[in-house]
């Protein structure tokens, strides 16, 4: 594969399951313009995950390019346990049991294993089972069981999932085998971890305090599924490395209604505060079965995209789909028509509404002054590209924040930085060797892009970088420079 200036700017992640995990067809799915691949640990075994993680690496680096891994860890989920006969037929009016105790679920009484859950609810909270398909109101609890009827009815099967849209609960975000998985995902040397039904800032935090007593590091984002995350949304941002809206259990926990105003909202937060954000679910859900998405999922992809999404997702379009190629080869081609039609301001960056207050912190003022520069004089001298040189992503984030027209290159010594960026809009990302001045940094990237033939002799280029190099968080150089003019190729 070889690497292209103007291949599509959103990215997209797609989730490996039995029906992509071969690596013909993983192979496939990179040449399709898979960028991101998550690994949904709700599903499988760490040996599966650790083939899986083991071919993307090895046919990545073949074909030429970067894809990151993102292991979306599963969370504090509640689901009842098992039913002696299934599907057990539920109508309305009827009574039911909710028990801690370890029962077969027969006659009105189900095993619900979740102490600490049990222990949160109390009489008059409602209960939606089966990703909302049944609704339960609880009127009574004694602490261990949970004496509930039945106010939407429908068949009911083993281990389904349970929520309690309005409840508070001091569930621990990290359960037992979240912990064992996070401490196989970062024995793989993951790029990302997705966190599962995070509340606030505090979740991310805790698992922070568990990778570092772990003695690693990663990017961690903040899955946005919760009433709770909503109403602590600019917290969460503030401190995860990106955000995921994971649409299927937040139209569980809020109305299905009031989804798309939450997606256009989290993802207008994260663009301010220049953090990649993932619109996930359902958006080619038809495709699982049929080779061709309908006419509202391609809306739907187009629109994420319009609303200024960086990545979009595919669950189980691709984890068990019949079409996991061609699922990623539709929001390619999606996506790059979205991005020919995107509406351009008069500067060149892609227009957003603005949620928040302008005010930020006077090192951010500086460097999107910087980047929004940066892409006022793209539009003028239309450069062949907008070059970043950055440590930790910082000055390459901020610049994509601005959708430019022109295509951005981030370059960096990192390589883990390198691998973070293929979930960042608009972004093709090198590895350089280091560098120690500006004449260095400068030749290391012009050999770097001419080697890959992105650029050529006479090509102008915009680069920005953070003097002095390895400060994280400041953009403060801009350098217009034509390829050869310091005889660096
Ligand atoms: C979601 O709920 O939309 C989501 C992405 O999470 P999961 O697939 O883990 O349920």
């Amino acid at each position: 594969m070889r690497l292209s200036l103007y291949s599509k700017h959103t990215k997209i992640v797609a989730t490996i399951g039995p029906a992509s995990c071969e690596p013909g067809t993983l192979r496939a799915m990179i040449r399709a313009g898979m960028n991101v691949a998550r690994i949904n640990f709700s599903h499988g075994d760490h040996q599966t995950h650790g083939r899986t993680i083991d071919h993307i690496r090895r046919i990545a680096a073949e074909e030429g390019t970067v894809v990151a891994v993102l292991c979306d860890i599963q969370g504090p989920k509640i689901r009842i346990g098992a039913l002696r006969e299934e599907p057990m037929l539920l109508k309305i009016g009827d009574k039911v049991t909710l028990t801690v105790d370890d029962v077969i679920g027969a006659n009105g009484l189900i095993s619900l294993p979740h102490p600490e859950f049990v222990r949160d609810i109390e009489a008059g909270t409602t209960l939606l089972l089966d990703d909302g398909n049944l609704q339960f109101a609880v009127k009574e609890t004694d602490g261990k069981n949970l004496f509930c009827e039945v106010v939407v009815g429908g068949p009911l099967k083993s281990r389904k999932g349970v929520s309690a849209p309005n409840a508070r609960l001091t569930l621990s975000a990290i359960t037992e085998k979240d912990r064992q998985d996070i401490e196989f995902a970062l024995s793989k040397d993951c790029d990302y971890i997705a966190m599962s039904f995070v509340r606030s800032a505090n979740d991310i935090h805790e698992l922070n305090s568990l990778v570092k007593r772990l003695d690693a590091q990663v990017s961690v984002i903040a899955k946005i599924e919760m009433g709770e995350a909503l109403e602590n949304i600019e917290g969460i941002i503030a401190v995860c490395d990106g955000i995921m809206v994971a649409r299927g259990d937040l139209g569980i926990e809020t109305p299905a209604e009031e989804v798309p105003f939450h997606q256009k909202r989290i993802i207008n937060l994260c663009n301010e505060a220049a953090k990649p954000v993932i619109t996930a679910t359902q958006m080619l859900e038809s495709m699982t079965e049929n080779p061709r998405p309908t006419r509202a999922e391609a809306s739907d992809v187009y629109n994420a995209i319009l609303d200024g999404t960086d990545a979009i997702m595919l669950s189980a379009e691709s984890a068990s789909g019949k079409y996991p190629v061609r699922a990623v080869e539709v929001m390619s081609e999606i996506a790059t028509i979205a991005e020919k039609n995107l509406p351009y301001q008069g500067d060149g960056s892609q227009q957003t509404q603005t949620w928040r207050q302008p005010g930020s912190e006077p090192r951010e003022e500086m460097s999107d002054a910087i980047s929004k520069a940066t892409s006022d004089i793209s539009e003028v001298i239309k450069p062949k590209a907008i070059v970043t040189t950055t440590m930790s992503g910082y000055t390459t984030r901020r610049v994509a924040k601005e959708r430019p027209r022109t295509p951005i290159l981030c370059m960096t010594p990192n390589a883990t930085t390198q691998r973070l960026m293929a979930l960042v809009w608009g972004v093709t990302a090198l590895q350089i060797p280091e560098f120690t001045t500006i004449d260095e940094m400068i030749r290391n990237i012009i050999r770097a892009a001419h080697n890959q033939h992105l650029v050529a002799e006479g090509d102008r280029l915009v680069i920005i970088a953070g003097v002095p190099f390895g400060v994280d968080g400041q953009t403060n150089l801009i350098k217009i420079h034509t390829v050869g003019e310091a005889g660096e190729i």
